[in-house]
């Protein structure tokens, strides 16, 4: 099979340089080149013209030999408090993805898509209820957090309100993407070679140089691709989602734990910690009589004694094909009681956005 054709987002920076001169041109115009793509924002190869800097023959080959287009946006909704953005994307195949623009605490955040669908099937997740189509590619990847940060940067910003304060840095006037969560649609360590290189590519210093501490690759437990994590030292955050702590309980909300069961995930979990000497930060979907009681959250504590752990919890979100019922504020809070009982900190996510369906584990495309 002839390989397929490489798009511009979906190379790093090294990739672009030795095509350069693979095809007789100074590695020069391919860092120009990447300047323009990170940098200055173009979007189609229309854009480019050939001046001083890019030749016109450099220019040909490049969109002669590789591929260069954005998702278009089919849709775009803004929650009531001004705080989410939801991004109903589409893609060259006519297949459509989400991405999340979410703005709290002074931080902008891009919740991206991994892949269309997916399979892992959670029963309480909207994009689990739609099954799986197919992986994104790096340069999907990469062309949603692109597009979050051209609304960024043209985007003036927000008047602050008491809620949340303008942030005082001078530099927000002119803001970037700093944050990037894999939490959109699909499973990243499913489609781990595109995560990867998407992230090689979001991290470069020379293009939109996010920290790989403002990278959080969040996985419902793919045990192969949290020991791969480990062993490549991957230094981004991860986020494993439990929602159950035993084998059962957890298998009835979560189909793939049948393939990946808690004990060898637990134990992925400690090598990862171990290797790379860095805390897990565990997901807990809340609802309401299913497992947000004293006796589950004992069971969490437990099973967490000794892995470096912070544990997030998420009240249920409304999906089509799930009638559960949130937790309330108060047993979220008794959750958090008992878990700090163990020495293990931990957060109840913020409702954002669920009112354009925006919120985690609601993004489908209807
Ligand atoms: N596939 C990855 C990342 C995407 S989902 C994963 O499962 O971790 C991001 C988070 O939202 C996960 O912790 C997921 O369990 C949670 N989630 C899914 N559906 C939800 C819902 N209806 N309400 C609240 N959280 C949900
Ligand atoms: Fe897939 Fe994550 Fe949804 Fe589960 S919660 S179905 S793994 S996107």
């Amino acid at each position: 099979m002839p390989a397929a054709r490489p798009h511009l987002l979906g190379l790093t920076r090294v990739e672009l340089a030795a095509r350069a001169v693979a095809w007789g041109f100074s590695p020069v115009h391919s860092a120009t080149l990447w300047n323009e793509l990170y940098l200055q924002g173009r979007r189609s190869p229309s854009e480019f013209t050939p001046h001083d800097r890019l030749p016109a023959r450099y220019l040909d080959r490049v969109f002669a030999e590789c591929d260069f287009d954005f998702p278009s946006i089919a849709k775009e909704t803004h929650s009531s408090d001004g705080f989410t953005r939801k991004y109903l994307l589409g893609l060259r195949d006519a297949h459509r993805i989400e991405t999340v623009l979410m703005r709290y605490s002074g931080r902008v955040t891009a919740c991206v898509s991994s892949q269309v669908g997916c399979a892992m099937g959670c029963v309480f997740c909207a994009t689990g209820q739609m099954g799986y189509t197919r992986h994104l590619t790096a340069a999907e990847i990469v062309a949603q957090a692109l597009h979050v940060d051209a609304v960024l940067r043209a985007t003036a910003p927000e008047a602050p309100t008491a809620a949340e304060p303008a942030h005082p840095s001078p530099h927000h006037r002119h803001e970037r993407l700093r944050n990037v969560v894999f939490m959109g649609m699909g499973e990243p360590l499913h489609n781990y070679d595109a995560v990867m290189q998407a992230i090689d590519i979001l991290r470069d210093p020379a293009g939109l140089a996010l920290g790989a501490q403002k990278i959080s690759v969040s996985t419902v437990g793919v045990v192969p691709g949290i020991r791969r994590l480990a062993a490549e030292k991957r230094p981004v955050h991860l986020a494993v989602s439990l929602h159950g702590a035993t084998q059962e309980e957890r298998a009835a909300l979560v189909p793939a734990a049948r393939k990946w069961r808690l004990d060898e995930l637990m134990d992925a979990c400690r090598e990862y910690t171990a290797t790379l000497g860095k805390r897990i930060f565990f997901e807990w979907t809340l609802i309401d009589g299913q497992n947000d009681g004293h006796a589950h959250a004992r069971a969490v504590g437990e099973l967490l004694k000794g892995i470096p752990a912070q544990v997030n919890l998420i009240p249920l979100n409304p999906t089509l094909g799930y009638a559960g019922e949130p937790t309330r504020p108060a047993g979220a809070r008794a959750f958090q009681d008992v878990l700090a009982t163990y020495g293990i900190p931990c957060t109840v996510r913020q409702r954002r956005g669920i009112d354009i369906a925006a919120g985690c584990g609601q993004l489908a495309i209807d």
